[in-house]
């Protein structure tokens, strides 16, 4: 939305006499599209508590300003349930425009105007009320504060009663308020990731049990809008009863979400073709590596097909790039639907694809190879150009597999698959 048209919302609905009047309100109040989560409009505190002109504020959205929202999948969880709440509360971060961090406690509402929805927020800098609740006289206190600004949150478990403390940073690190998070374990325990929760379980009951020295783990929490964040929790028993049970254990939880998210990133850039979501060349090359060695060493043949769509120059010529990406992703999925879960389908570049297939000999990749060739002839969404590919085949005999030779007969052999007139399957002599 252009901020010409936000103008005219406010406009039409009489805000320039309520601006003046927000102008005046010590929190800051932002009006959100709830779709792209973009600020339509924000009174003077909003802008001036980000360092922001007013006009620059409009340049912004919840994605660009909230620390603790990324993305936006994560953004529409959370404007679904804004949408599902009358008032709905958050305590977050707010990234200033010179770098630094504004603690806030937003609530927002929604509502319509004229058929289309909005959020709007207020959000209070709770700054200093975060320095009060921090600044506490007692010596073990003074520790705890010191602590707490080391790490983003503590914890401390007496584990006779259940009852579980979680200091005021770890609260606002999940987005809640310092009246809210029941101290009890299962506040804890029932917000882990399923796919988390056993193993974190394990090495917390492995430590108090005494077989490891601490408590150690990195793994999902849900936090108060229902988004996963992840954390590095790191605890210790530090009291026994006299029996020699652990009664109490405290620990520190550090916000490692960004870095995960990185990992992540890196991870699939350096792993996954953009285009396809398949394989890349780099992959690719790693697990035929893997597999060469795997398949020597256990004596059984591996399989490697290189597929070549035909004649794909024309198909981008005559319906345009974009047809041809779609063309890409197409036959990238035909080929993955049609080979089996451990195989690797793998972009090798341009408009050629490889299924590596271990444990594959020369007449069943033929089969695999013809399979895919027919998925691909077939199957593709019927609003594409006709598309067909060429297939060269070949597999490894003996229990000595010379990578590069295989890969020059599956390529021959696919050079005799064009030659032939495409649309075809051909095998390398098999020895
Ligand atoms: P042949 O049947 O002999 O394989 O003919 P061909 O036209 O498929 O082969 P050629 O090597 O002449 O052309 C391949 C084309 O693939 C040229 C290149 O522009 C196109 N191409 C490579 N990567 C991409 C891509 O990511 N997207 C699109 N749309 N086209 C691509
Ligand atoms: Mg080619
Ligand atoms: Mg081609």
């Amino acid at each position: 939305m252009s901020k010409v048209e936000n103008q005219s919302i406010l406009a039409g609905a009489c805000f320039p006499a309520a601006e003046v009047l927000f102008d005046q309100l010590a929190d800051a109040v932002y009006l959100i599209d709830p779709e792209s989560s973009r600020i339509i409009w924000a009174n003077r505190k909003a802008w001036e508590s980000l360092g922001l002109s007013r006009d620059d504020v409009l340049d912004h959205s919840v994605l660009s300003l909230q620390m603790d929202v990324h993305g936006l999948p994560q953004w529409s969880e959370i404007a679904a349930a804004i949408r599902d709440t009358e008032c709905f509360r958050f305590i977050g971060r707010h990234r200033h425009r010179e770098g630094h961090e504004l603690a806030v406690e937003v609530n927002t509402t929604h509502f319509e105007l004229e058929g289309r929805g909005y959020f709007l927020s207020v959000a209070r800098d709770i700054t200093r009320r975060v320095a009060l609740e921090d600044s506490t006289p007692s010596r073990e206190k003074q520790l705890w504060f010191a602590l707490n600004e080391a790490v983003d949150g503590l914890w401390d478990w007496d584990v006779p009663t259940g009852v579980l403390f979680f200091s005021p940073q770890l609260k606002r690190m999940l987005g809640y308020g310092p009246d809210e998070m029941a101290p009890v374990l299962e506040t804890w325990s029932d917000n882990l990731h399923p796919d988390d929760a056993a193993g974190v379980m394990a090495v917390l009951q492995a430590h108090l049990k005494g077989k490891r020295s601490r408590f150690e783990a990195e793994y999902r929490i849900r936090n108060r809008n229902g988004h996963y964040i992840w954390v590095q929790d790191r605890g210790r028993v530090c009291e026994y009863g006299p029996d020699g049970e652990p009664t109490r254990v405290v620990g520190m939880v550090q916000d490692i979400s960004t870095r995960k998210h990185m990992e992540q990133q890196l991870q699939m850039l350096a792993s996954s073709d953009m285009l396809t979501g398949l394989a890349n060349r780099y992959q690719g090359t790693t697990f035929l590596k893997s597999q060469t060695e795997l398949c020597q060493r256990l004596g059984l043949p591996l399989g490697l097909a290189f597929i070549d769509i035909d004649n794909f120059k024309t198909i981008n010529d005559l319906h345009g790039h974009l047809t041809g990406d779609r063309v890409l992703q197409d036959v990238g999925r035909a080929v993955k639907g049609a080979v089996r879960g451990a195989d690797l389908v793998c972009r090798w570049g341009g408009e050629e694809f490889i299924v590596i297939a271990p444990n594959t000999t020369l007449e069943q990749m033929a089969l695999v190879a013809e399979k895919l060739r027919l998925a691909v002839l077939n199957d593709l969404a019927c609003d594409a150009p006709p598309v067909t590919v060429s297939v060269g085949v070949a597999s490894s005999a003996g229990s000595l597999i010379d990578l590069e030779a295989l890969m020059a007969s599956a390529d021959a052999a696919l050079y005799r698959a064009k030659e032939k007139g495409r649309n075809r399957v051909e095998l390398a002599p098999g020895d």
